[in-house]
């Protein structure tokens, strides 16, 4: 496209202020290569399973974004999957049994790797006059990928509540509980803008100012870090500012709230909150006070503190009758910190921390055992 305009009067004007002249161009907002990325992904990529990586708590990634796997190509049962999804292909989620059988057996079928949300798959076949056809189908998620994470708990619910699980699984659920996996979110995040008052801002700002600062659940104050306090609506309704009915909560807190999937909190904001709160309980509760709470008070305690990504392995822990863990525990040489662990057993020495890196190198150096969440649960509870 050509435009013919005259500038003439913006020059003059420019060289009355003798303002020298800059080269520009119109062009259209481009996408970083990790947006591109993400569109493409939110549609599906057919890949083949040696592309897929594993990341230490035995998720599967692809160019380090979560991702879940699906075999497309329903071949001559596409009709009948179509009819009743139970028969469609389960979708997977982690480094499950069958994949590995899959990989070891070198079958070579085609996956296709998503992010998107929707829990609607893109599946083809061939229908029983041999027509190619295509569908859109809810298929089931894998029961030996939810094994694996023992996610909700999985491996120790009945078949009844196993059954609850796979049928109200919700994909948008599952990333947010593992989002401190990584650094780039799936897709364009969905916000609670909606239905907002005009003056909500400032509403929220004064009423976590009158909390001075402090997140209302946790305790912790995020004086230093204001955007991790969030205003919750406790009746859920988004315009019913009344006192009563909001509440200050940090980030972490806030994510973990019923219905509330749709905050994605990174890895570092929920280690500097388990920092946070290891301080504040260090300097609120006493050695002799904490005997006195009740057991199953503190495994408590331990879910709803940690970050969502290790509850599979909590609830293992809890259940095989582990002694409870420390949660988000700065790991000290001297007086600095060089290391945070998810959990922590100190006087035993035994670590979970998220990602293995060089500071548990130096850890395991220092005396302690470290472990993945992922080798945690294999080397504990296979
Ligand atoms: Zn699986
Ligand atoms: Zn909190
Ligand atoms: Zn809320």
């Amino acid at each position: 496209m050509h435009f013919d305009v005259d500038f003439s009067e913006l020059k003059n004007l420019a060289d009355k202020i003798s303002a020298s002249e800059s080269k520009w161009t119109l062009r259209q907002k481009e996408l970083s290569p990790v947006e591109r990325f993400k569109i493409e992904l939110a549609e599906g990529i057919e890949l083949n399973l040696s592309d897929v990586a594993v990341n230490d708590s035995g998720l599967l990634t692809f160019k380090d974004l979560q991702v879940i796997l699906y075999i497309p190509d329903h071949g001559v049962s596409l009709e009948k999957a179509l009819k009743v999804p139970k028969f469609g292909k389960k979708f997977h989620i982690a480094d499950c049994k069958t994949l590995r059988e899959m990989r070891l057996k070198r079958r070579y079928e085609r996956y296709v790797a998503t992010n998107d949300m929707t829990g609607n798959f893109k599946i083809y076949g061939t229908d029983d006059f041999g027509q190619k056809k295509e569908g859109i189908l809810r298929l089931k998620v894998c029961q030996n990928c939810l094994e694996s994470l023992n996610y909700k708990n999985f491996r120790n619910l009945q078949y009844i509540q196993k059954k609850r699980v796979v049928d109200g699984f919700d994909i948008h659920e599952f990333f947010s509980k593992y989002s401190s996996y990584f650094e780039y979110l799936p897709q364009k995040q969905e916000t609670e803008s909606f239905g907002y008052d005009d003056k909500w801002d400032q509403i929220s700002y004064d009423y976590r100012q009158s909390k001075n600062w402090e997140c209302e659940k946790c305790g912790i104050s995020l004086k230093d870090n204001k955007q991790l306090l969030h205003t919750h609506h406790i009746n859920g309704v988004k315009h019913d500012n009344a006192k009563e009915n909001l509440k200050a909560l940090c980030i972490d807190c806030h994510s973990k709230e019923p219905g509330h999937n749709y905050i994605f909190v990174l890895r570092k904001y929920r280690q500097l909150i388990a920092s946070l709160r290891s301080k504040l309980k260090k300097s609120r509760i006493r050695e002799q006070d904490k005997r006195l709470l009740n057991e199953s008070f503190q495994w408590n305690d331990v879910v709803d503190m940690a970050d969502p990504a290790v509850c599979g392995l909590i609830e293992m822990c809890r259940f095989h009758k582990h002694p409870v863990p420390e949660v988000g525990v700065d790991i000290f040489h001297g007086n600095s910190v060089y290391a945070q662990a998810e959990l922590a057993w100190p006087d035993k020495k035994i670590a979970v921390v998220l990602l293995k890196d060089n500071h548990s190198d130096l850890m395991v150096k220092r005396g302690w055992k470290v472990y993945s969440v992922k080798e945690a649960m294999e080397y504990w509870f296979a």
